[in-house]
């Protein structure tokens, strides 16, 4: 979907920005990496000097490239310099797509710490106030125009710590979409029932006004439950791995 909103509006690659916490986002969002700039995980994206827009930037991937990745593993990324990397690009250089995915919540879930699951989604809201005062700061610099997405990952099932069971619960997704194709609350445009995550980029090609074939429909939905289906997976075999006693 960023693919054809790309190309709908014949957009630069620095006019399309994708950041994200957890690395393999990256590939979710574009089919085309060359043609966006990306910085997913600490150290992923071909393309994530090009978020050095001013010092602090710099800083941040600096900082974040040899940070734990607690409460994620591997190249994961704190969700606090993922927002706050997003926020200097956005104010730099005003793209005209900007893509953020968060993953903290996931992440404590995982570790089954509801306090602190809470106190991302506390961090998630303060980050949208500061997404939408710098929108608004430079409405007249490409912040009306500007299409954002914010996607945060999605439910729990009823044991919390993990999903994928097959819970209604753990399907549940939620998203931010703001910009001038959004003309209303996008309707659900999905065919599963209950909604779940492969209901989203069917939903969100309705928002903004794109044909509805592909992921949504057919094959294509079938496509995104077994992507959805294939992360739950490795999601519960690695927590299943950290989790035995060592030693
Ligand atoms: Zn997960």
């Amino acid at each position: 979907m960023v693919d054809e909103l790309k190309t709908l509006e014949n957009l630069a690659a620095k006019d399309v920005a994708i950041v994200a916490s957890w690395g393999p986002m990256a590939h979710a969002v574009t089919r085309h990496p060359c043609g966006a700039v990306i910085s997913a995980g600490r150290t992923g994206g071909a393309s994530r000097d090009a978020f050095r827009v001013n010092r602090r930037a710099s800083e941040i991937l600096r900082e974040s490239s040899v940070a734990a990745a607690y409460p994620g593993w591997g190249d994961y990324r704190p969700d606090r310099f993922a927002a706050a990397l997003a926020l200097h690009y956005l104010r730099e250089v005003a793209p005209r797509l900007l893509v953020v995915g968060l993953g903290d919540t996931d992440e404590y879930g995982h570790r089954g710490n509801y306090e602190k699951y809470v106190e991302s989604l506390q961090r998630f809201d303060a980050f949208l106030g500061d997404l939408f005062r710098s929108l608004e700061h430079m409405r007249n610099r490409g912040g009306r125009t500007a299409s954002v997405f914010v996607l945060t990952d999605h439910g729990r099932d009823a044991g919390f710590a993990h999903h994928g069971s097959g819970d209604p619960s753990s399907s549940r997704v939620w998203v931010l979409a703001h910009g001038p194709r959004i003309v209303g609350p996008a309707r659900r445009a999905g065919r599963a029932n209950p909604m779940s995550l492969g209901d989203l980029a069917p939903t969100l090609r309705t928002a903004f006004g794109l044909t509805t074939h592909g992921e949504g429909e057919g094959e294509g939905e079938g496509e995104a439950k077994k992507r959805e289906r294939m992360r739950d997976q490795a999601d519960r075999e690695r927590w299943l791995k950290m989790e035995k006693p060592r030693g």
